[in-house]
Parts: C-alpha cells; structure tokens; sequence
C-alpha cells in the first residue's frame, strides 16, 4: 500500500466566524491569502488545551496549514499560529463592535463570480485579504483611537473592489469636474451612484428619496477616504461628522452592495433610550 503525501495548504487567513461542532470540535469560516473563502474542521480545538483553540477566535489574523481536498466542503485543520489578535487587551465595546462588523460585512457580501458573457472582473480574494489585513492592523494597534473610521475605510474598499465606489472627480449625472474643496450646494446621490453637481442635485426629474445633501465637511471626509492609503486617525472629526459619513456609505452599500445590510455587531454602539 502506498502512501500519499495529503495536499495541503499554509496561508495567512482571518477568522470570520466559528461553531460549535460535536463534543468538542469547532468549524471555522476563513477568508485565506491564497485560497479564498475556506471553511475549517478544527478536532477538539474546544478543549482547554487544544493548539488549534487560538486558531478559531473571530477576528484573529492567523498562519494556518489546513487540508486541500477538492472533494470535501470542510478541510481539516492541521496547525497554525495567531498573528494579531485586536481584541487581545481589554478592547473597548466600538473597538469589538466594529471588528465584528467587519467580519459580518466581509463573510455576507462575498465577492461575486462574474456570469458567462460577463464584462465583470472576479473580485481578487487576495486583494481583499490585503484590505482586511489592514483593517486588523489598525484596529489592534494600541493606539488605534477611531475605529469607526478604520471600518468606514474597511466599506470603501469593499466597494472599490466590487467596482462600485463613488466616483468624486465628475458630477454622476453631467459629468462636470467637482471641486477640490468646499464642496457646498453638492449631493450624494444614490440611484446614480456617485455625487451630483448642485444644478443636477436640485434639478426635480431625479429621484428626490434617494439623495442627501453633501455639507463641506462631508465632502472633504468622502475624499479622505476615497484618497490612498490607510487612515488611522481623522483629523478632528466631530461625532456628529462621523456619523453622517457612516450613513452615507450604509445607504450607499445598502442601495449597491448585493447582499449587505447594516451589521447586527453595530446596534450594540446605538444609544440606548433609557
Ligand atoms: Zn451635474
């Protein structure tokens, strides 16, 4: 009898979600550097001392080795180590509700496979990793102070990458150039996926429910996050501020984003109306 090396594969993955499985074992959901989306088995990885336990926490950057069997739907587990971990110290709630949010944003809106005859590119699994690598490095650098911005920087690019963000150089309806700065009078508009100059924005054939006027400082915000490279800290941003950016961009992924809706892990940051 011959004896075959099993293929298998070592990459760097995220853990998006995990279950309980059996007695003691646990199945988990990873996005990989290299493979894509990859569902886990991970044997007694629920008792105590279990090496693979590390290895099923969501929202842990991870090395890992699992199995690499076309035929099967989950691969077995072999061994790993935990890269980052932002949740390792005592995070605050925003701090946990945002990673949380971020794994349920990244697990739902799956990059789609492109249809027969399409013109859409497949969304690249790796440059989606890098995205959410990112993401985990900010948010467990111990001087990570925004990490509302971290997600809303997380959003962009997600909708960068399925080819959907805004774009903020030319007005969606005439295509005029937008101004650099002090965007006042403009809109955002949601049906046209972009913004509107303000003669477009007031022009009464559009649809009127699905556009929010841009203030000045929103607008200087969207081109923040729109710009290269990652944000860390936004330079003095009001709460008020934060919070309109985020609407925006959830009415905008909401209105675009196939199969998003607003993260369950973020009402644990609404206030409460004791
Ligand atoms: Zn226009």
């Amino acid at each position: 009898m011959s004896v075959l090396p099993q293929p298998s594969a070592s990459t760097d993955a995220l853990v998006l979600r995990s279950w309980p499985c059996g007695e003691t074992s646990a199945v988990a959901s990873y996005l990989t550097r290299d493979h894509g989306y990859v569902k886990v088995i991970a044997k007694a990885a629920r008792r105590p001392r279990s090496r693979l336990r590390p290895l099923v926490e969501p929202g842990r950057l991870i090395g890992v080795e699992f199995g690499l069997d076309p035929r099967r739907q989950l691969q077995y587990l072999r061994t790993g180590s935990v890269h980052l971990d932002p949740l390792a110290d005592r995070p605050s709630l925003e701090r946990s509700a945002f990673l949380l949010g971020a794994l349920e944003l990244v697990d739902r809106c799956r990059p789609f496979a492109p249809q027969a005859g399409s013109p859409q590119e497949p969304v690249d699994c790796a440059e989606l990793f890098n995205v959410c690598e990112e993401f985990v490095a900010v948010l467990s650098s111990p001087d990570c102070s925004a990490p509302d911005f971290a997600f809303f920087g997380l959003e962009w690019d997600l909708l960068r990458l399925h080819g959907l963000a805004p774009d903020l150089g030319v007005c969606a309806a005439c295509g005029a150039d937008m101004p650099e700065s002090c965007g006042e009078g403009l809109w955002f508009a949601l049906a046209e996926g972009g913004v509107l100059c303000a003669s477009c924005g007031t022009d009464a054939t559009g649809a009127p429910g699905a556009r929010r006027r841009l203030g000045a400082e929103a607008w200087e915000a969207l081109r923040i996050l729109a710009g290269p490279g990652s944000v860390q800290e936004p330079p003095g941003w009001s709460r008020a501020l934060r919070r309109e950016v985020g609407a925006l961009l959830h009415g905008f992924l909401g209105y675009h984003m196939p199969g998003y809706r607003l993260p369950a892990a973020l009402d644990l940051l609404r206030p409460r109306k004791d």
